[in-house]
């Protein structure tokens, strides 16, 4: 490697202590980015499970260029534009959760759904502080969002000031898994036992906790969450900025699950990776409890680039590339099935699971158990080395392409992790 690090940048979730120096990308295309030096590599993560297209994709491309000619920004509490009156339409009406408040990213989007819980509480007089999530989820790095998220490595520091949060077991499942109704029923007692408080809201990843080690739940346990949701009265919120935009296999993981949340937050996939921006969608209901001539009923919440709408034109073109194609992130499940089967057939690949566009299993290790694991860093180096980029969390390795991945390119992804697995050392990982 003929770098060191940059001195100017500070990289996000990194220690430049611990870790090789950050290569140069000057290009992507599709499914491939590539390198200032070495060979051109496969995003088999989606960039971060942003590139839902694939990169540099020619439609969102001229969308936004198109849209940056015209107008770049307008004042979003003073007027309203054609490219975000058009989208908030459009997910309304596929959506049926009527109204559209845009932010920035996927923690806001989380801040918005959370804040908009807790006030509609309070317009309507009923002090209701509680919120309950569930164990291993991530939901952001902002103070609100990473107060719902588990306590982590990365919470750490701030542990002692992050709200107090009623936390429930998720039952997490994968193939051949005979033990998981046992584990949803302790659940949904868990569940039951705290919603005896009254509750704001009880939030979750709907189907897939990201950042938790891509933990699948069954469609089943979310509809029993929901029951008992709207048995106490209290506010269901998806986060769906991983799981969300067709990543699950529909527009919403919610869909597929067969719930209907009432705070449902949006990014990442959403401007097909191009551009930063957050949607928390509501039900109607939600909206009106903010009406009023009271002020201090408003939501008194915004952000600078509220709406932009350079973000917007990619939203709408990366709603129409799903549209266009639906059998692209609807039938994606299928492409990565056989290929998973035969990879499980490996010994150091455990809890096989597949959902939508991403596949993930467990490393058999005999280290510590989780996200300090060394062995998906190794892993993740040598298949790096084999032209395919992957970031396991810990000993959780995942696959998450972008749609427009070639049966090829899938092909080499999972023979660079096979391959990898091969060359995995045996001992002490
Ligand atoms: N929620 C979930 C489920 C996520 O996966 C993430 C990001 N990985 C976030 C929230 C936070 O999004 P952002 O990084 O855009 O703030």
């Amino acid at each position: 490697m003929s770098r060191n690090h940059h001195p100017n940048l500070w990289p996000p979730f990194t220690s430049i202590t611990t870790t090789p120096p950050l290569e140069q990308v000057v290009r992507g295309e599709g499914a491939v980015l590539y390198r200032a030096e070495g060979p051109p590599l496969i995003d088999a993560i989606s960039s971060w499970w942003v590139t839902l297209h694939g990169h540099a994709h020619p439609v969102v491309a001229e969308a936004i260029a198109e849209q940056a000619a015209k107008l770049e920004q307008v004042i979003f509490a003073e007027f309203t534009h054609p490219q975000a009156e058009r989208l908030a339409e459009r997910l309304a009406g596929r959506t049926g959760l009527e109204r559209v408040f845009f932010s920035d990213n996927g923690s806001t989007a989380v801040e918005v759904a959370l804040k908009t819980a807790v006030q509609w509480w309070h317009n309507r007089g009923e002090a209701r502080q509680q919120l309950i999530a569930f164990d291993g989820a991530y939901h952001g790095d902002t103070f609100g969002a990473m107060a719902v998220g588990a306590r982590s490595l990365f919470s750490e520091p701030f542990d002692p000031l992050l709200f107090p949060v009623t936390r429930i077991p998720w039952p997490h499942t994968h193939w051949n898994d005979e033990e998981v109704e046992p584990r949803e029923q302790q659940a949904l007692d868990a569940l039951g036992l705290a919603l005896r408080t009254p509750t704001a809201a009880v939030i979750l990843e709907p189907l897939v906790q990201g950042a938790g080690g891509m933990r699948i739940v069954r469609p089943q346990f979310l509809q029993a969450v929901e029951q008992r949701v709207r048995e106490a009265g209290s506010l269901l919120i998806a986060d769906e900025v991983m799981a969300g935009f067709g990543r699950c296999g529909r527009l919403l993981a919610s869909q597929r699950a067969g719930i209907t949340p009432d705070l449902v937050a949006l990014s990442k996939g959403l401007t097909a990776g191009f551009l930063p921006m957050g949607i928390t969608l509501a039900k109607e209901a939600i909206f009106e409890e903010f009406l009023g001539t009271d002020p201090t009923k408003t939501l008194w919440h915004g952000h600078s680039f509220t709406a932009n709408p350079l973000g917007c034109a990619a939203a709408n073109a990366s709603l129409d590339l799903l549209e266009v194609e639906p059998e692209q992130h609807e039938q994606f499940e299928q492409r990565h099935r056989s290929r998973l089967e035969r990879l499980a057939q490996h010994p150091r690949v455990q809890r096989p699971r597949l959902c939508g566009t991403i596949a993930a299993f467990d490393l058999v290790t005999s280290g510590t158990q989780g996200y300090l694991n060394p062995a998906g860093k190794v892993l993740r180096r040598l298949v790096r080395d084999q032209g395919v980029l992957i970031r396991p969390l810990g000993d959780v390795v995942y696959l998450l392409p972008p749609l427009c991945i070639s049966e090829t390119q899938l092909d080499q992804c999972y023979e660079a992790i096979s391959n990898g697995l091969e060359a995995l050392p045996a001992s002490d990982l």
